[in-house]
């Protein structure tokens, strides 16, 4: 697999506002997430913790999915209680939302925040105000944790995913409106390494489970409105952080350890999340607003491309 990525980041940009075709390859089957997110970057519980542990946890938000009752359950009884059909706890009824559950806990991702920034991604000329990866710098369009420990395992195998599952790959759709075959995608082969991460080990290992719904009242809301707000976060990325793989189990010193340090958190993330929100209603889209938004909070550098 070899791709070509200068001037492109159209897996890191929700590009859909200049697509003539928008895709929405997350929001197909039976789980439908309640943001609206495009390509959100799902972290593993060793990611989720170890963004918390470099003081990212305001970098982090969560991602739940609405379960489709009727397109899933077996005709059968009311078992539920309150007035659904049972479907074997694959769904959960959280702030009048069908929340997709495993073994009757709610069930979510951990993924990359993504502010509005100004930004030219998939080779378009202009700049616009794009929701963008929070660790996206906005002049090069390289990520500032490539390479770094932090670096997710779901960035540094894209797409051998795809290509392992004979999905398209975001590089073919970027191909597909503003270039031809092999601008991107210039070698195809299914890496070595290409993991799918599907089935019972990805549950409390990337696929979350939280233990208590009733805790999770007007948090749904928020989520499905696009306004988690940080005490909502920190209570998803905690449970995340403490999961045990192969389980639905939450491990709760961890929760609550995990919880305050996320809440703690005041990156140069979190800020630049902040101003760029600001900055994307009054400002026009100038990609060298990244300097000042966030490299002098401490954002790292980038190479650029030569
Ligand atoms: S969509 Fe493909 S070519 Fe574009 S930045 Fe992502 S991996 Fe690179
Ligand atoms: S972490 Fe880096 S590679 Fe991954 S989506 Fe964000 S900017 Fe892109």
């Amino acid at each position: 697999m070899r791709v070509n990525c200068e001037g492109c980041a159209g897996c890191c940009v929700d590009w859909r506002a200049l697509s003539a075709t928008p895709d929405d390859h997350e929001r197909v089957g039976p789980d439908r997430p309640l943001d609206d997110v495009y390509n959100l970057v799902p972290l593993t519980r060793d990611e989720v913790r170890a963004f918390v542990d470099a003081g990212y946890g305001d970098a982090l938000t969560p991602r739940v999915w609405a379960h489709d009752v009727d397109g899933e359950t077996d005709a059968g009884s009311d078992e539920t209680g309150d007035g659904r059909e049972d479907d074997g706890g694959r769904s959960v009824r959280v702030d009048g939302f069908d929340v997709a559950a495993v073994a009757g806990r709610p069930a979510f991702f951990v993924g990359l925040r993504k502010p509005p920034k100004p930004v030219a991604p998939v080779g378009v000329d202009d700049a616009h105000w794009l929701p963008t990866c929070a660790f996206l710098d906005p002049e090069s369009l390289q990520c500032r944790i490539h390479g770094d420990d932090l670096y997710p395992d779901e960035c540094a195998t894209y797409p051998g995913r795809n290509l392992l599952l004979d999905v398209e790959t975001g590089c073919e759709r970027v191909e597909a409106e503003f270039g031809a075959p092999g601008d991107r995608l210039v070698e195809d082969a299914v890496p070595d390494d290409a993991d799918p991460l599907l089935g019972p080990q990805a549950v409390g290992g990337k696929v979350f489970a939280h233990p208590d719904p009733a805790a999770l009242s007007g948090r749904v809301e928020r989520i499905a409105a696009g306004e988690p707000t940080a005490a909502d976060r920190a209570e998803f990325v905690a449970t995340a952080a403490g999961a045990s793989p192969g389980t639905v189990r939450r491990n709760d010193d961890a929760y609550r350890e995990y919880r305050e340090r996320a809440l703690d958190a005041d990156s140069w993330v979190g800020q630049a999340i902040d101003d760029w929100t600001d900055r994307a209603d009054r400002d026009p889209p100038d990609p060298g607003l990244g300097e000042a938004v966030e490299d002098d909070r401490g954002a790292p550098g980038t190479p650029g491309w030569d």
